[in-house]
């Protein structure tokens, strides 16, 4: 019988990793804690139609990614219903604030969320198909506030202070404008009419794209096709001035608490929601799949689901990514310990405790072993995690003087047990 393993594209998270996974959710919490946003736990599935007509029927994610089935009633009371494991939070955070009349405090909510979504894409590295997410969403009336880009500008100085505080090395930021919802129609024209030349003479996803959603081709990362795409119409140029305005606004905020960023004209993002300013935080470390966060403002969002006038801004960073990154930076910076202490039987390993206990207490960093490794097992245990091997055998005890060997260069020495410390220094 064949065993059994988890689905492709999903995984088990294990100790110590889940470790790292704590410390990413810990710091968030604490960050967001500083903004005062608080948290929010919405359900893993919901009705379908909530993503239709939330995140756009056009887009990848719902055309063909979603988790959906029918859900059977089981009482004459129920009706069957179509219901979707979440492939992504925005949505069920502004059902959540129509549904609970949040926008009749009359303030602006702040709210956070970490938790697994789930979209069937091929997986690869950094892509999965349970993947977890740490997002917030800022929303409330316009009363509250909740246009001004000043909201724009501390959702990103908060994103750049928390993956300063992960320890995130190297990240970027890329922000555009996709303009309002009367922009971008104009926009979408200009584009579909360029496009009727052009997209026959680009790839099959191009061709497909340019008639159900013609933004998406800008996304397009064929090396032939791009030449092409520089000479699309750019939506910088279909902005009116409240947009342009709101933009300048939002890079001026940015540029005054020193927030370093690039703008893109061609960052558009992959759901249809999203108005005026969209950003994407990314990092060299991740390959194809380098954004580690993404967001931006989607003013219409909660009219769309049936809700009040409620502009918003929000962001979703993939944990997993973080995740990736941080490790792959503590590849690159654990050195390995200076020594592996291998006790040669276990009527040794006493002794070694004693002296792992003598030589740590002098600074080093030391691996200790078992005196039940075969001497094999020892040197390849100790090849793996230090740079030197001490052994201590009953021959070593007695006379005080211990064998040291360095891996990289192969060298054997001995060395007294008082002069241990300062032969490990070396290099
Ligand atoms: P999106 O909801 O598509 O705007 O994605 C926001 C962030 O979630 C991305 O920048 C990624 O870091 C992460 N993400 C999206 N899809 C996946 C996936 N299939 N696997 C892992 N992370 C993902």
């Amino acid at each position: 019988m064949s065993t059994l393993k988890a689905v492709r594209g999903t995984r088990d998270l294990l100790p110590p990793e889940t470790e790292l996974w704590n410390f990413v959710e810990e710091t968030a919490r604490r960050v967001f804690a500083r903004y005062n946003f608080g948290e929010i736990r919405t359900p893993i599935f919901e009705d379908t139609g909530l993503f239709a007509r939330g995140v756009g029927e056009e887009t990848d994610i719902v055309s063909k990614e979603m988790y959906t089935w029918e859900d059977r009633a089981r009482a004459q009371s129920e009706k069957s219903q179509s219901l979707t494991l979440r492939p992504e939070n925005t949505a069920g955070v502004v059902r959540a604030y129509i549904e609970h009349k949040l926008g009749e405090t009359g303030l602006l909510q702040k709210l956070y969320y970490i938790g697994p979504q789930f979209r069937r894409e091929r997986p690869q590295k950094g892509r999965y198909r349970q993947f977890y997410q740490i997002g917030a969403e800022v929303i409330g009336p316009p009363s509250a506030g909740s246009e001004s880009p000043l909201r724009d500008a501390e959702v990103l100085e908060m994103l750049a202070t928390l993956l300063d505080e992960l320890g995130i090395q190297g990240w970027k930021l890329v922000i555009n404008s996709v303009g309002s919802s009367s922009d971008r129609p104009r926009y979408i024209a200009a584009l579909r009419e360029a496009l009727r030349d052009k997209a026959p003479l680009m790839c099959v996803d191009c061709q497909r794209r340019a008639e159900t959603n013609p933004l998406r081709v800008l996304d397009c990362k064929v090396p032939e096709d791009q030449p092409i795409i520089e000479t699309l119409p750019k939506i910088a140029d279909y902005l009116d001035e409240d947009s342009k305005a709101h933009f300048a606004a939002v890079c001026a905020a940015l540029d005054a608490c020193g927030v370093r960023y690039d703008v893109d004209p061609r960052l558009v993002r992959g759901l249809d929601y999203y108005t005026r300013t969209t950003f994407e935080f990314t990092h060299g470390g991740l390959g194809a799949q380098n954004a580690l966060l993404g967001g931006g403002r989607y003013d219409g969002l909660s009219e769309a689901l049936g809700g009040p006038k409620a502009p918003g801004i929000g962001f979703a960073m993939g944990e997993d990514r973080l995740i990736l990154t941080l490790q792959a930076q503590a590849a690159q910076q654990s050195a390995p310990a200076d020594a592996y202490l291998a006790p040669l039987g276990e009527a040794q390993n006493a002794a070694a405790l004693g002296l792992a206990r003598e030589l740590r207490r002098a600074g080093l960093r030391i691996e200790l072993g078992d005196g039940g490794f075969r001497l094999k097992k020892s040197f390849e245990i100790g090849n793996k995690l230090a740079r030197k091997i001490i052994l201590l055998g009953e021959d070593e005890l007695k006379s005080g003087i211990l064998t040291v060997k360095d891996f990289a260069s192969g060298e054997q020495v001995k060395v007294a047990w008082a002069e241990l410390a300062t032969a490990l220094r070396s290099r």
